[in-house]
């Protein structure tokens, strides 16, 4: 192997914060969260209740519930991922007094560290009490990604100038809503109905829970046991509990600088998992049998590890962007592990840290799934088939806008019905507006290029045949119903939609939604109705055969969707500018300097606007990467040929000037705008997007848009930016069944390696100085796979490794 044992060591697993800041604290609680793709939650002090700086939150994929809000008398439901039990609580008294506590302690040193290797949370504090007592305080927890129902904390307490009598508070505790987003507190947040405390014995205490509406059951059990050295201690122990809370108190004495250990073990089901009876059973049953902190952690170093070996990405110049993939790495796979195949759930926008978008799946998997499916591909697979199970309601949803075919809602949660709220609150101006942005249909169109680009990935037929084919037709299906004939253009055109950017709502002063001929989406459809003819030729034929009999597929549709793969309309304006969408020449040029100059951060500009009075439909601007994403998403050869065929001419120089042309009128209000900017110029100016990938890299870890990362990661960003490590810079690309790769040379990126799964053959890929080594994996089962640099293509046997000269 090439890399025998990537570096385990070092300082660029953590993430560390030396002082305590009321103003940070929700940003690092989402940056510190610890989840297995089954369970997550955010890194709160352990005592801490939502107040403003502290917001413990627990999610799990797919624990949904749709509550109504009456808004000036007017019902509006909306469905959220629910705050779930707060199973953290831990509470520190000494000698009976209050309960220690950030506010009515003077800290002598703190230290917050998130350790991404092992999605580890370590607090140790230092802190002297009214009464002059000093104490040290050393907390880790982790959520274990080898037993996906368990979680585990240890409290470390050593006295430091002081014997006495110390209590510690353990509780669950069911009493939260959802108010961690500050513009949806005017809405319903109550989730929950209490069902009922209990106890396991005389060590274990349990809640359990239900979801209001969607009468999902949640349990939690906690075992928390306290030891001096490797003795147990008998402290004292009393129970209180209510409804919806219940704890134990254990009381024992403390000697000066003697540490005594709390170890609270927790299990965490739903009545969503397999293999149970039921929640609350099962959670008191499994918690009695695990083992110590130390054991479960050892555990779940190990199936860490597991993942890193195919995972890891490895930056051996650069400090920073090592430490930063990383965190990303970690966090996308506290969100989507391989526990999370099983839960019939997509890829949350922003995570399983916060509530942020209300849990909702977006078109985001797009940027999510390159990553996932050349390591983890088991992972999309499975949140493809969240797709797959919504294909009817998407079908519904189609005829309901009087459409053939599959329309998939822009925001997707437990049904796949259209999330998208119908309102939304201006922060800037506290107005509630119209929300449009369900019109960006474009999100069939990202299912679409998804299951493309993961059979590519994976050779996986199976899943094309028995799933990815049937809703590819039907996407395309939908495409062509949405679209219509333009006999004086001679083409094909799609109005009433919005592409990316989702500043432009609709023309202004317009009555109608949505815009005509949004360029992106037309030539996204434009692929569609190409490929879906290569999937078609795919199919071995009586599948065909009775895949096209079930969906009453007939051969004019087919037809219909050769000639819209040559006779899309693209509109184009200037000298070779592909318009964002028809007539958007026509808009006005927006005073950028002078936006600038007033308000400094201008990312939200629609909000800025429309708290103005004034409408951002009227102007030349984008929120993020519209029209250029499809040089972000297509290899350029590709792109030119969808072009051609369409009979439209892709310039030399077309690439660079659009970019040009459209980054001077982007405001990168999303994340994701970064992600697209920096990989369409790593090949034209390598500089420029180095600059902009530090951004998307920084984009959580530094908060740049201000406020928001508090909310929930952005999924997308981070995803994005680990495929932009070998898409963009490794210049990654799949063409004829060769993984072809043509490195960039840009920031300081020599040496990096990483592994990847191309068709099932495990790889390391290393550049190095001017070589390009690729190498498989030895094992028993893998196809012969092909690489390409350039023009020359290697045969590559398992076991087997090339070094291409660049
Ligand atoms: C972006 C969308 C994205 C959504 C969820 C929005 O701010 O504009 O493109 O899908 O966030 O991440």
């Amino acid at each position: 192997m090439l890399e025998e044992k990537r570096e385990t060591t070092g300082t660029n697993w953590t993430l560390a914060y030396d002082s305590f800041d009321p103003e940070e604290e929700g940003l690092r609680e989402a940056l510190t969260s610890t989840g297995n793709g089954y369970f997550c939650t955010r890194g709160a002090l352990a005592w801490a209740e939502a107040d403003g700086v502290s917001y413990p939150g627990t999610y799990t994929p797919g624990g949904y519930n749709r509550e109504t809000t009456i808004m000036a008398g007017v019902p509006v439901l909306n469905e959220d991922l629910v705050n779930l039990p707060n199973w953290l609580l831990l509470e520190l008294r000494i000698e009976g007094e209050e309960a220690v506590g950030m506010d009515n302690v003077e800290l002598l040193s703190y230290r917050h560290e998130y350790d991404a290797r092992y999605a580890l949370l370590r607090r140790i504090t230092r802190f002297r009490d009214r009464a002059g007592r000093e104490t040290t305080l050393d907390t880790r927890r982790f959520v274990s990604m080898a037993d996906m129902h368990q979680a585990a904390m240890e409290w470390k307490i050593v006295p430091e100038n002081w014997s006495g009598n110390v209590e510690v508070i353990t509780a669950l505790d069911g009493r939260v809503t959802n108010r961690g987003v500050a513009r949806y507190r005017q809405l319903e947040g109550r989730h929950l109905d209490p069902v009922s405390p209990r106890t396991f014995g005389p060590e274990v205490i349990a809640l359990v829970a239900r979801t209001r509406q969607s009468r999902i059951y949640v349990a939690e059990a906690a075992r928390t046991r306290v030891y001096r050295g490797d003795e147990r201690i008998d402290a004292n122990c009393s129970l209180y509990q209510m409804q919806d809370y219940i704890h134990h108190v254990h009381s024992f004495e403390v000697e000066e600088k003697v540490p005594v250990r709390v170890e609270k073990m927790v299990a965490f089901y739903t009545s969503r998992d397999h293999a149970i009876n039921e929640p609350l059973g099962s959670a008191g049953r499994a918690v009695g049998y695990y083992p110590t902190f130390t054991e479960a952690l050892e555990r779940h170093v190990q199936a860490w590890d597991e993942l890193w070996d195919v995972c890891d990405v490895h930056v051996p110049q650069d400090d920073r962007v090592q430490l930063l993939l990383r965190v990303h790495i970690s966090h996308i796979l506290q969100v989507c592990s391989p526990h999370t195949a099983d839960l019939d759930t997509g890829a949350p926008a922003r995570g399983l840290n916060g509530e942020a978008y209300r849990g909702h799946i977006f078109w985001d998997e797009l940027y999510i799934y390159p990553f996932l499916n050349f390591r983890l591909p088991e992972i999309t697979r499975e949140l493809l088939m969240y797709r797959y199970r919504r294909l009817d309601e998407a079908r519904r949803a189609a005829k309901d806008a009087g459409y053939k075919g599959a329309m998939f809602p822009w925001q997707s949660g437990s049904d796949g019905t259209e999330e998208t709220q119908v309102v939304h609150l201006n922060p800037k101006s506290g107005k509630w507006e119209p929300d449009l942005s369900h019109n960006q249909r474009h999100v069939s169109a990202a299912i679409f290029h998804n299951i493309w680009r993961y059979y590519q990935a994976t050779g996986d037929f199976e899943f094309l045949l028995d799933y990815g084919a049937e809703m590819m037709l039907e996407i395309a299906r939908f495409w062509s119903s949405i679209a219509h004939f333009n006999p004086n253009r001679d083409r094909y055109e799609i109005h009433g939609v919005m592409g990316p950017d989702e500043f432009h709502e609709k023309y202004p002063d317009s009555e109608e939604e949505g815009l005509r001929n949004n360029a992106y989406t037309n030539v996204m459809v434009a692929w569609i109705c190409e490929t879906i003819q290569e999937v078609l030729k795919l199919l071995p034929e009586r599948r065909r055969r009775s895949l096209c009999a079930r969906l009453g597929l007939t051969d004019e549709e087919i037809e219909t969707w050769r000639e819209m793969s040559e006779r899309m309309f693209v509109p184009f304006h200037d000298d070779g500018i592909i318009s964002q969408f028809e007539g958007y020449e026509d808009l006005q040029e927006l005073d950028w300097d002078a936006y600038r100059a007033k308000y400094g951060n201008i990312q939200r500009l629609d909000r800025i606007l429309r708290a103005e009075g004034d409408d951002p439909d009227r102007y030349k601007l984008a929120k993020q990467a519209d029209t250029v994403l499809l040089f972000f998403l297509f290899p350029e050869g590709e792109l030119k040929q969808i072009f051609e065929r369409l009979g439209y001419n892709l310039a030399p120089d077309t690439v660079s000037k659009n970019i040009a042309y459209y980054d001077q009128r982007t405001s990168h209000g999303s994340t994701l705008s970064f992600i697209a900017h920096a990989g369409i110029l790593a090949k034209l100016d390598p500089e420029s997007s180095w600059e902009r990938y530090m951004v998307a890299l920084e984009s959580d870890v530094g908060d740049v848009q201000g406020g928001t990362t508090q909310e929930g990661i952005h999924m997308g960003a981070m995803a994005g930016t680990l495929d932009l490590i070998q898409r963009g810079y490794m210049g990654s690309e799949i063409r004829d069944g060769v993984l072809y790769f043509d490195p960039k040379p840009v920031g300081n990126l020599d040496g990096l390696s990483f592994p990847m799964r191309f068709r099932g053959m495990p790889l390391e890929v290393k550049l190095e100085g001017d070589k390009l080594t690729v190498a498989a994996q030895s094992d028993g089962f893998s196809q012969p796979i092909k690489v390409g640099v350039g023009n020359q293509i290697q045969e590559i046997k398992a076991g087997e490794r090339h070094t291409f000269a660049l």
